[in-house]
């Protein structure tokens, strides 16, 4: 990596501005999911040990550039002072006035955080002005929002230009080590799972993957269009008709790298309590869609991943949230688990279905960002590292 890394500068003592990633799920005022509040400490440690001033900014919810109470960071900053044991100071506004004093005020070590970048509008339009002024609270930049890197806005691209020095934090770093290594060097066999919702969604993952793994599983309801294009009834199952060709071209480029589930789960409605079987894939009937892999795909996908050397995993295998649907993806992640092998979870609901399995401690690697190891394992750049100092 040629990006400045938090040790290439120098931090001592200097006013450093980071960008975390603190989007965390709240109910009722109440952070109910503090993984990326954690996951932001070895790089604020790292800060505070230097003596530097540590002044944090993040994005929570869509406020939509306006001020709007429910998605204050208050809580946020309660969270991270019982996790820090250390008093936060806690603006009320991103920018201006009243943070520009407080951060006159700080001393070595201590941690300020600004408040939800997205109750300005320029935030997400990432304007220069709000770019300037969020610059002249800091000496440099340091970025620590993975799941944010895919996202050219102020607070993670736009700032980069204003700025002398900037750099990437442990989090990120860490990330791009793991995953730059699954894809430039993978140990082999690479086996890479794709599934979730939409074909859509997922067209350059599974463009950009094929290129790189030796075998490529595809489950969850992007397979029905797979099924689909096999020439097989897909019933009230979730296909995108105007993908179908495509599904075609990509398994007829990729011969046998690609393997599809021989059976699913079917079920006579999109509901917990429906009546459900398994049936072949040439087997569903109308009036009745699949919601997950089968016994035998499962068998056969686990007889792949139990060779694999690397497994890159992004999109649950069918509807986990509805329990008679999970068993597909539960198996695969107990699969994954048992590996003696680099296993990478990417994708926001992968990451949830692990961890909802109890098996996040068993992976090597679970993304803390869905859009930006996708993008990442797309190929494509992520803007707002493209755009930190170069070493
Ligand atoms: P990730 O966040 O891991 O990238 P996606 O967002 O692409 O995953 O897809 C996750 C969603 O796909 C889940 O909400 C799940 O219920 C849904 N899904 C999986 N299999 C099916 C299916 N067979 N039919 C309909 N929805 C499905
Ligand atoms: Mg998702």
């Amino acid at each position: 990596m040629n990006k400045k890394t938090l040790k290439d500068i120098d931090v001592k003592g200097k006013k450093v501005l980071v960008r975390v990633d603190f989007n965390v799920p709240m109910k009722d005022g109440k952070v109910t999911d503090d993984t990326r509040i954690g996951a932001a400490l070895p790089t604020i440690n790292y800060l505070i040990n230097e003596d530097a001033k540590v002044i944090l900014m993040s994005h929570l919810g869509r406020p939509k550039g306006e001020v709007k109470e429910e998605f204050r960071l208050d809580s946020v900053a309660q969270v991270l002072s019982d996790k820090l044991e250390k008093t936060i100071i806690k603006t009320d506004t991103t920018v201006g006035e009243e943070p520009e004093k407080a951060v006159a005020n700080m001393e070595a070590g201590d941690v300020l955080l600004l408040e939800n970048t997205r109750f300005n509008a320029g935030e997400k339009s990432n304007d220069a002005e709000f770019a300037k002024e969020l610059a002249k609270l800091a000496d440099v930049y340091v970025n620590d929002a993975f799941g944010a890197t895919h996202r050219a806005h102020a607070s993670t691209e736009g700032i980069t230009h204003h700025v002398e020095e900037s750099a990437m934090g442990f989090l990120i770093q860490n990330e791009l080590d793991v995953m730059g290594k699954a894809v430039k060097s993978p140990d082999r066999p690479f086996v890479a799972i794709i599934g979730g919702a939409k074909v859509s969604d997922k067209i350059a993952v599974i463009e950009s993957l094929l290129e790189k793994a030796d075998s490529l599983i595809i489950g969850g309801g992007m397979a029905n269009t797979f099924i689909a294009a096999q020439g097989h009834p897909t019933g009230d199952s979730l296909v995108e008709t105007d993908k179908i060709d495509l599904a075609k071209e990509l398994m007829e480029k990729a011969g046998d790298k690609i393997l599809l589930p021989t059976d699913v789960v079917v079920a006579d409605d999109f509901a917990a309590d429906a009546n459900n079987k398994v049936v072949a894939v040439d087997g569903i009937e109308d009036g009745w869609q699949a919601l997950d892999i089968g016994p035998d795909a499962i068998a056969k996908f686990e007889a792949v991943l139990k060779e694999a050397k690397t497994v890159v995993w992004n999109g649950p295998m069918g509807v986990f949230e509805m329990d008679a649907f999970a068993k597909g993806t539960n198996q695969v992640a107990q699969v994954l688990a048992d590996l003696d092998a680099m296993t990478i979870i990417g994708g926001g609901d992968s990451a949830a279905a692990v961890n909802k399995a109890g098996l996040d401690g068993k992976m090597t690697h679970i993304s803390t960002g869905g859009g930006a190891s996708l993008q990442f394992f797309e190929g494509k750049p992520l803007p707002a590292v493209e755009s930190l100092s170069d070493r």
